[in-house]
C-alpha cells in the first residue's frame, strides 16, 4: 500500500482516514460521545476529538499538505483563524469575498480588535504592498460570488511583516484545485459544507496549516471558544469528501459547457465563468488552478425581475443558497441581505451533477419565460 501523501487526489480521497484492523469496518462508525472513559488517548471531545475527525483531518491535511483541523463551520473556521491576532492588527480584505467574513472583520473592527483595509481582489501590486504592513492578508480566488481572480502564487511569495499570516478561503477552488499552502499560504481554509460535505445536509468548517504553532494557535481557540464539530456532522462530511473528487470533476465539465452555452444566449448579457476565454481572470486562472470550478455568475435581459422569474421558473435546478452540492442550485444574489450592490439580474448558478443537456433544457425554459 502507497503512502497517502504519494497517492493522487482522487485515490486519497477514497483511501485516506479509513480503519485498517482486521474486523473493524471499513468506515470510521458514527460515535455520538461527549466523553470517555478515563485512562485512554481521549477524556473530552472538545478538546480530544474523535476518530472520525481525526480521520477527516487526515484526508483534508492530505489534499491541501499540511495538517487539518475542523470546526463546526466554515465560519467557525474563519472566526479561529482571525481569532490568532493580536489586538491592533491590520486585516487586508479583498474587495470582494464571502459576506459572512467581510461582516466578521467589520464587526471586529467596530468592536475596536482591528482594522479592515479591502484591496480589489486583483490588484497584485496593492496585496504585495500589504504584505509589508498587514498582521493577516486574506484572500480568496476565486472570489465569491463575481470569480474574479487573485494571483495567489505571486501574493503568496512577496515578503511579508515577520509575523504576518497569509490565508487563503479555498472553498471555491478546492485543494483539487488550488493548494495555497505549497505556495507558501500558511492558512487554507474551507467551508466544508459546500464540496466536501456535498449534499447540503451539514454545516462543517476546516483550517489546513503547515506550521505547528498555528496549528497549536488554531487548536487553542477550538477549545476555548468551542466551534468543535458534531458527530454526525464529521460522519456526512467524512461520506461526502470519498466522492469529492468525482462530483467536482463531473459538475465543472458541466459548468464549462453551460457557460460557453449562457454566453451564446441571446437573453444573457454577462456570463462569468473562469474557464470562458473572455473572463478577465482567465489567462491567471488556466496558470494557477487546476479546474475552472462549478460556479457560473451571469446577468439577463430584464433587471431583477426577469431574474427572479428565472428562479421560480427552473424545475431541476432548486431555486436556493449555497453551493457545491450534488444538486445544481441557483439564486439572484442581490436579493440576499448585504448583497444589494451587486447587479440586479446577476444569477449564481452553482453547477451540480445532473445531466447537462437536462440542466441546459431547464435554464433554456425558465429563460424564455423570464422574457415573456
Ligand atoms: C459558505 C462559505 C463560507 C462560510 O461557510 P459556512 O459553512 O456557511 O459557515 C465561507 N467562505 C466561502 C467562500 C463560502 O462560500
Amino acid at each position: 500500500m502507497k503512502d497517502h501523501q504519494s497517492l493522487n487526489a482522487e485515490s486519497l480521497v477514497v483511501a485516506a482516514g479509513r480503519q485498517r484492523a482486521p474486523g473493524s469496518p471499513l468506515n470510521v462508525p458514527l460515535v455520538p460521545a461527549s466523553n470517555f472513559i478515563l485512562g485512554g488517548d481521549r477524556e473530552y471531545v472538545r478538546g480530544d476529538g474523535t476518530d472520525t475527525w481525526d480521520a477527516l483531518e487526515t484526508v483534508i491535511g492530505g489534499l491541501e499538505g499540511g495538517n487539518a483541523l475542523v470546526f463546526s463551520s466554515g465560519m467557525g473556521a474563519i472566526a479561529s483563524v482571525f481569532d490568532q491576532l493580536a489586538a491592533g492588527s491590520v486585516i487586508a480584505l479583498p474587495d470582494e469575498c464571502y459576506q459572512g467574513t467581510v461582516g466578521l472583520a467589520e464587526d471586529g473592527q467596530a468592536k475596536g480588535r482591528w482594522t479592515v483595509k479591502r484591496i480589489a481582489v486583483e490588484d497584485t501590486d496593492e496585496w504585495i504592498r500589504a504584505c509589508n504592513y498587514a498582521d493577516l492578508v486574506w484572500l480568496e480566488s476565486p472570489s465569491n460570488p463575481m470569480l474574479r481572480i487573485s494571483d495567489v502564487k505571486a501574493i503568496c511569495a512577496a515578503p511579508r511583516k515577520p509575523g504576518a499570516l497569509l490565508a487563503v478561503d479555498n472553498t471555491f477552488a478546492t485543494p483539487l484545485n488550488q493548494r495555497p499552502l505549497e505556495l507558501g499560504a500558511d492558512f487554507s481554509v474551507q467551508s466544508a459544507t459546500k464540496y466536501i460535505g456535498g449534499h447540503s445536509d451539514m454545516l462543517a468548517g476546516v483550517v489546513s496549516t503547515s506550521s505547528p504553532g498555528l496549528l497549536e494557535g488554531l487548536k487553542a481557540t477550538r477549545v476555548y471558544a468551542g466551534a468543535t464539530l458534531g458527530s454526525l456532522e464529521a460522519f456526512l462530511a467524512l461520506r461526502g469528501i470519498r466522492t469529492m473528487a468525482l462530483r467536482l470533476e463531473r459538475a465543472q465539465k458541466t459548468a464549462m459547457e453551460l457557460a460557453s452555452r449562457l454566453e451564446a444566449h441571446p437573453q444573457v448579457t454577462i456570463t462569468r465563468y473562469p474557464g470562458l476565454a473572455s473572463h478577465p481572470g482567465h489567462e491567471l486562472a488556466r496558470a494557477q488552478l487546476g479546474g475552472f470550478g462549478t460556479i457560473i455568475s451571469f446577468d439577463i435581459q430584464g433587471g431583477a425581475e426577469a431574474a427572479d422569474a428565472m428562479c421560480t421558473s427552473v424545475g431541476l435546478i432548486q431555486h436556493a443558497t449555497s453551493l457545491g452540492a450534488v444538486e445544481s442550485t441557483m439564486e439572484r444574489r442581490a436579493a440576499v441581505h448585504g448583497q444589494e450592490h451587486l447587479p440586479p439580474s446577476m444569477l449564481r448558478l452553482s453547477v451540480g451533477i445532473e445531466n447537462v443537456d437536462d440542466l441546459w433544457d431547464d435554464l433554456e425554459q425558465a429563460l424564455e419565460r423570464g422574457a415573456k
